[in-house]
């Protein structure tokens, strides 16, 4: 079994003088220096890309050995790759983003002029989950210093070496009044929710996310809460149900279900259950031949979660569910891995369906109709992702108009939050604010608001003392509203 992870980075009380002493580092620096050029914030993601790119390999093995096993293409894809590219598309479209455009001024007020100038917030702090400890600390850190900030991240203390190779990394890289690391757990957590940042970004369980929310209107300090939640996979009617199942359980087992956007459970038509299973059960086999022995499959990250896991599986067999093990838990127990588990059609008040799983745990639930499954997912909280197949663009419709999700990949998994050009972030319990691409941009920017008033401007006619001519102008003017 490999080591528990969980308690190998201890909460010293170092950490929080460093948090104190870098944050500031940073504020000061601020004061002195606080609009990069677009060259200095260029360089700065040339940085992030250097640093994605030499630390590679060290990366892979730190992520590795914190989860016990996790396949190297799999860091490569979810954690390397998405990094540089987001970095990269940041690089190309900084120009457009941080020229301030204009925007339509109303008649009654023209010539005068209105513009939007985004400016940098000041100093924004980052705090990481475990699950993808890499991309969510660089992918926000890059759009923060896209928009001109200076940046702190505190990864999770459930991955400590990927932390310590992430602080080193940028260390080496980075001037750390420009940005910097601070390890360290939950008390660390608990001081930075409370450090006065211009800006929070928060990535992780909607129960910690209130409280960091909490925490940060002390200072009045605005937060991007990147949430979790339980993410439906609908199966239409129309749905062809192999290319379905290849999708889901690719979006199940990619990081063992540790994936905030995994799908969590399935909605499938009452006469279609049996073959569901039968093909999510096929598509995991072709993926994984061998998952008893393969390197391709990822452990879960620590006992806990692995107890818990356990736990949720023994309470749906309790109640009376369907089970099914795509591969040996005896093989794979021993090594805290959990085999693809289904769990077909269990009761309303099993486990399984009522917390996020975050896990290769899937319960395949049946529904009667589209309406059946809109209404099932409206009775719930508001999902981070929504996926649906099939191929019947009414009942698609009908699904996207009548929810409300964080995201929507259609006719696949996962993918839309890949997209640059779409802001990625939850609604609901699922999260607050969005990040990637221009929306990263504008969350970690101040969209300044500014009215550039005409010599001609008739804004002085309304000036009291108030006579009967205002009343005329006003009258006029009314019109033009
Ligand atoms: P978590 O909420 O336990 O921890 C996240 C981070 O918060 C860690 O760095 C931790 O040290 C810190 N922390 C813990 N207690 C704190 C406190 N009281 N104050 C401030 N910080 C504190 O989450 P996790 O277990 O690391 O991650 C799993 C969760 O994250 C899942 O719910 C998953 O859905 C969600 N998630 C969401 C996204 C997204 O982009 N929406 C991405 C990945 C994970």
């Amino acid at each position: 079994m490999p080591a528990d992870t969980a308690h190998t980075a201890p909460d010293l009380s170092e950490n929080i003088e460093e948090l104190n002493r870098l944050f500031a580092l940073q504020k000061s620096a601020w004061a002195v220096a606080p609009f990069p050029s677009y060259d200095q914030r260029i360089a700065s993601l040339d940085r992030l890309i250097r640093l994605t790119e030499a630390n590679e390999e060290a990366f892979i093995k730190a992520i590795s050995d914190d989860f016990g096993n996790r396949a190297r293409q799999e860091t490569l894809i979810a954690e390397i790759v998405v990094t540089i590219s987001g970095a990269r598309h940041a690089k190309r479209s900084l120009r457009k983003w941080m020229r301030p455009h204009g925007v339509p001024t109303p008649l009654h007020m023209l010539p005068g002029r209105s513009r939007i100038e985004p400016q940098p917030l000041g100093v924004v702090g980052i705090i990481s989950p475990w699950n993808y400890p890499l991309q969510l600390a660089l992918a926000p850190a890059a759009a923060a210093l896209a928009a001109g900030n200076r940046v702190i991240i505190k990864p999770s203390e459930l991955t400590p070496r990927l932390a310590e190779t992430l602080r080193k990394a940028i260390a080496d890289e980075f001037d750390e009044r420009i940005c910097a690391v601070v390890t360290g757990g939950v008390e660390t957590g608990q001081a930075f929710a409370e450090t006065p940042f211009d800006h929070l970004l928060f990535t992780g369980s909607t129960a910690i996310g209130m409280r960091v929310a909490q925490a940060a209107a002390k200072n009045l300090t605005p937060v991007t809460l990147e949430l979790g939640g339980k993410s439906p996979a609908i199966i239409d009617e129309s749905a062809d149900l192999d290319a379905a199942a290849r999708s889901i359980a690719y979006g199940k087992m990619l990081n063992a279900g540790q994936t905030c956007v995994a799908p969590d459970y399935v909605l499938a038509p009452r006469d279609k259950l049996d073959a569901t299973a039968d093909a999510i059960v096929n598509a995991a086999r072709k993926m994984f031949p061998s998952i008893d022995t393969s390197h391709d499959y990822t452990s879960i990250i620590s006992d806990r979660h692995f107890e818990r896991l356990k736990s949720m599986i023994d309470d749906a067999r309790d109640r009376g569910a369907r089970i099914i093990e795509v591969g040996s838990s005896n093989a794979l127990y021993p090594q805290r891995k959990i085999p693809l588990t289904l769990i077909v059609d269990p009761p309303n008040d099993a486990g399984v369906l009522k917390e996020e799983i975050f896990g290769p745990v899937l319960p395949i639930l049946p529904t009667a109709s589209t309406e059946n499954a809109i209404d099932h997912i409206n009775q719930h909280d508001r999902p981070l992702a929504l996926y649906w197949y099939g191929e019947d663009n009414t009942a698609r419709d009908k699904v996207l108009q009548k929810t409300v999700s964080g995201g929507v990949t259609v006719n696949d998994t996962l993918w839309h939050v890949a997209q640059e050009n779409l802001p990625f972030g939850g609604v609901g319990k699922s999260g607050i604010g969005a990040y990637h691409g221009e929306a990263g941009f504008n969350t970690f920017s101040h969209l300044k608001p500014v009215f550039y008033q005409s010599r001609f401007s008739s804004g002085a006619l309304l000036h009291p003392p108030y006579t009967e001519k205002t009343t005329k102008i006003l009258s006029i003017l009314r019109k033009f509203i």
